[in-house]
């Protein structure tokens, strides 16, 4: 069956096409600033970039209407979704209903959806949430200690996000480990969060009612004293959206370094940069008391370190620095394989030494072929 797997953005739109279930990638492909006059886009097949629509076709020898299905990335699924459902008018419906918690995001999903329905009639639709697999968190932890009048009325509560690629990574450490296991899983992208997985299920994650929480990241703050916000409103005669802003897209490391990309970040720290040393300092001081928290969350059973995404990946300055700081729970380094160990370069597996209480891995994720797995099992 060929399937397209959907992931659009405010302004980009990525997509997959699939043959599945051998989870084979026919075609693959980016549109840039969406709505701008100079949009541009790339796909690609095999090794192959093509710059005209039309001859997707031609190349790959398809045509739309062999396209039986179409997963789409939904950011937000509120309360209301634990797993990616088979896309129908009243689906549609309580997105829009939700999209007041993704104002940016959910909208642009939906009108990914109306166009390949347009663009594929035929073709089933599924969305794919980025909450669904943080839904399994019980009360006590999703609550916030506010009034709890707001979460019945508005809906305030953790929901978390990232919920593909931890899903994702859970469900290759259950094929690896063969168990359902005890993890806690770094995400480390530009945005980033940790997950601690019980039993295959997720127990909590770093991020909350939007993805400003949680950690520090590439330009977002994650977790700070409220009052902060108020203060410098008053201090910069500035309005909310202003310090919302800077929170968003001047915090982070690119708050404390002035620069948000880890490869930068590296090359700088390398150079002994103070700012940057001490942004690298905060940035895996948070990254450990995440796990450490989860740690013990975890009753001290954990099957697993997980370090993913772009940074997780490919960053082996940040993950010694992580690692290092994790002795007092008996986790342990091997520098040569945490070296060695770089995904762009095709290399995953096992970075921690022999001798380490918790092995620590290094695993690729990929939404697009969760989003397509899940699709596939729905209409499949
Ligand atoms: P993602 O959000 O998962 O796409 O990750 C993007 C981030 O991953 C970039 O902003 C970088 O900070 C980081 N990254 C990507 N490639 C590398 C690399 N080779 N070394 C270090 N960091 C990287």
């Amino acid at each position: 069956m060929k399937l397209l797997s959907v992931n659009a953005g405010s302004s980009t739109l990525k997509f997959r096409l699939y043959e599945m279930p051998e989870e084979r990638v026919l075609t693959k492909g980016s549109f840039e600033r969406i709505g701008t006059d100079d949009g541009d886009y790339t796909i690609r097949v095999g090794d192959e970039k093509i710059h005209k629509t039309a001859e997707l076709h031609d190349h790959n020898d398809d045509s739309l209407d062999e396209i039986e299905a179409v997963g789409h990335r939904i950011v937000h699924g509120g309360n209301k979704y634990s797993k990616s459902v088979l896309i129908n008018d009243r689906v549609l419906k309580e997105i829009e209903s939700i999209s007041g918690l993704a104002p940016l995001h959910n909208p642009a999903a939906l009108r990914g959806v109306h166009a390949f329905h347009e663009a594929i009639p035929k073709a089933q639709m599924v969305a794919c949430f980025d909450t669904a697999f943080h839904q399994t968190i019980d009360e006590a932890t999703y609550l916030y200690p506010v009034p709890y009048e707001w979460y019945i009325k508005y809906d305030v509560r953790k929901y978390g996000f990232h919920g593909l690629s931890h899903k994702f990574i859970t469900e290759k450490m259950t094929s690896v480990l063969t168990k359902k296991p005890n993890l806690i899983i770094c995400h480390i992208g530009n945005g980033a969060s940790i997950s601690a997985i019980k039993e295959g299920i997720c127990i909590d994650t770093s991020m909350g009612f939007t993805p400003n929480a949680g950690i520090m990241m590439g330009t977002r703050s994650g977790d700070i004293d409220y009052s902060i916000i108020s203060y410098i409103m008053k201090k910069e005669e500035r309005n909310l959206e202003w310090v919302d802003h800077q929170l968003n897209k001047s915090s982070g490391l690119q708050g404390i370094a002035g620069m948000n990309d880890l490869r930068d970040i590296d090359r700088a720290y390398l150079a002994n940069e103070q700012k940057v040393v001490l942004a690298i300092s905060m940035y895996t001081s948070r990254i450990v008391d995440y796990i450490a928290k989860y740690y013990v969350k975890l009753g001290g059973h954990v099957d697993a370190i997980c370090f993913t995404a772009g940074g997780g990946e490919n960053d082996d300055i940040i993950r010694q620095e992580v690692v290092n700081k994790l002795y007092p729970l008996g986790v342990t380094l091997n520098e040569e394989r945490n070296k060695e160990t770089i995904v762009r370069r095709g290399v995953e597996g096992i970075i921690s030494g022999d001798d380490s209480r918790i092995p620590v891995y290094v695993l690729a994720t990929d939404e697009e072929l969760m989003i397509a797995r899940d699709t596939y099992h729905i209409v499949g």
